[in-house]
């Protein structure tokens, strides 16, 4: 039978699953899934937080996907360190980078190099055990955290830091980070936006979930709460910043004071230096107004005291030979960087939307494979592997990840949905068995 043009996808996040099922519906090529760690579902495993188990369901989707006959995964393989963007153009008729953004945006403010500042990809990765953040050793011995950036990110992290160990029984989140959580003595996270509750990028169902933790309370001073929206937005957006703004307004009228930690919300706060000698102690912001979209400073500054701060400001990507990135993307129009090489999700788009945004990516980068080929012209995945065997490159297999899996299960405790392996080596020495 003839076949439709080869195709390799680099990364196996939801950007990288959503494009394969879409190719998997419309064309019968061989679709090879690559992915720099042993494990694939990228932020799904590692991104997503811990004790949102539910939102990582769509694994058994992307599952039912990786078990298609057309479908390979090759884990372990890393895109830039193993193979070079061109290796893998010259080998199959059809490279499409799913890659995500790996990388935190930085805060370019003086002191945001100090000991105790990390962007939110690493803190993140830290307490969801991604191998690169293993080590990451966050000092949280501190009353007051600092956490900037109003999306859902930030929303993730101050919860995380702010629940007890029951709320996290559930979770997959990792021994060393439960601990380090549960005996710090935080007692206050802030977390700040330079615009304001109208501006803020968080979604209610999250914003709505701190106001029922069981020993912290959302604070907000009510002052900062417009009575009503006076700037242009669709009926839509005008819904749903009414929602958030009235979650926000209950915020400030609860009751139940009596609860040990708080999440502080500041708004209209710019940063403008983080404060400390070797490790950070305090962070200064200049308190700015909107005029027409645009940030003005007022000259009142607001210094807070605090060993740790978190930038939750958004990604960039990983720079690898092969394509030019552009305001924190790939060059790309509508998905197409180049003859037969795309792009989908994060790296394509920027960091915006649900999981689900990326299925639309896939679908029309299908779209893109239909129009410029015919059938197949390299074969791909027959290359592939002879390569890994001459570089001597231990790959692994969706079976592989399967033995991960369940041996993460089998050592889960009491009603976590796994203990997760925390090494490459580790995870490579399961696959052995
Ligand atoms: P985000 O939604 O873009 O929020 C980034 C925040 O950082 C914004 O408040 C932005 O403020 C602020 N910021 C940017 N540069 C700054 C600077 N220099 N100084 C101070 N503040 C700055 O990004 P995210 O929270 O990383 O989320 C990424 C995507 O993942 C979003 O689509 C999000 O919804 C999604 N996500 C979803 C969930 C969930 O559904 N549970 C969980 C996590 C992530 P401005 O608005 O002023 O630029």
């Amino acid at each position: 039978m003839i076949k439709d043009p080869s195709v390799v996808i680099i990364g196996s996040g939801p950007g990288g699953f959503y494009v394969a099922e879409a190719i998997t519906k419309k064309l019968n090529s061989d679709i090879d899934i690559i992915d720099r760690l042993p494990t694939p579902f990228g932020l799904i495993r590692s991104g997503v937080a811990p004790d949102h188990q539910n939102t990582k369901k769509i694994i058994a989707r992307y599952t039912n996907t990786a078990k298609k006959e057309q479908i390979r995964f090759f884990g372990n393989i890393e895109i830039g360190r193993d193979f070079s963007i061109e290796e893998l153009r010259n080998i199959y008729d059809v490279v499409i980078l799913a890659t995500g953004l790996e990388l935190d945006k930085k805060l370019e403010i003086k002191g945001s190099d100090l000991k105790g500042v990390f962007g939110s990809a690493e803190f993140v990765g830290w307490y969801n055990g991604h191998p690169d953040y293993v080590n990451l050793d966050p000092n949280l011995n501190t009353n007051n955290v600092v956490v900037i950036g109003n999306g859902n990110v930030a929303i993730d992290i101050v919860r995380i830091l702010s629940k007890t160990p029951q709320e996290m029984t559930e979770s997959d989140i990792p021994d060393y980070a439960l601990k380090a959580i549960n005996q710090s003595p935080i007692k206050k996270t802030y977390i700040v936006g330079r615009r304001g509750p109208v501006q803020a990028k968080f979604t209610n169902v999250e914003l709505r979930e701190l106001g029922s933790l069981k020993n912290c309370n959302p604070e907000i001073n009510i002052k900062d709460l417009p009575k009503e929206i006076d700037e242009n937005f669709s009926d839509r957006d005008k819904r749903l910043i009414e929602k958030n703004l009235e979650t926000l307004r209950n915020f400030s009228m609860l009751s139940n004071k009596s609860k040990e930690k708080k999440i502080n919300f500041i708004f209209f706060h710019k940063p403008i230096e983080i404060i400390g000698d070797e490790k950070v102690n305090a962070i200064k912001f200049e308190k700015v107004q909107l005029e027409n979209s645009q940030l003005k400073e007022t000259g009142e500054f607001m210094t807070i005291n605090c060993g740790l701060v978190i930038t939750a400001i958004g990604h960039q990507p990983k720079q690898i030979q092969g394509f030019e990135v552009s305001n924190s993307v790939v060059k790309n129009s509508n998905g197409k960087i180049d003859r037969g090489f795309y792009a989908v999700g994060w790296i394509k788009r920027g960091p915006t939307g649900v999981i689900a945004t990326n299925k639309a990516d896939g679908e029309l980068v299908v779209d893109l494979i239909s129009k410029e080929f015919k059938t197949q012209t390299k074969d791909g995945r027959k290359s592939l592997i002879e390569i890994i065997k001459s570089k001597n490159l231990t790959a692994t297999s969706f079976e592989d990840w399967e033995k991960i899996d369940s041996c993460e299960k089998k050592n889960a405790m009491d009603l976590a949905p796994r203990k997760k392996i925390l090494s490459i080596k580790e995870m490579l020495n399961i696959c052995k068995i």
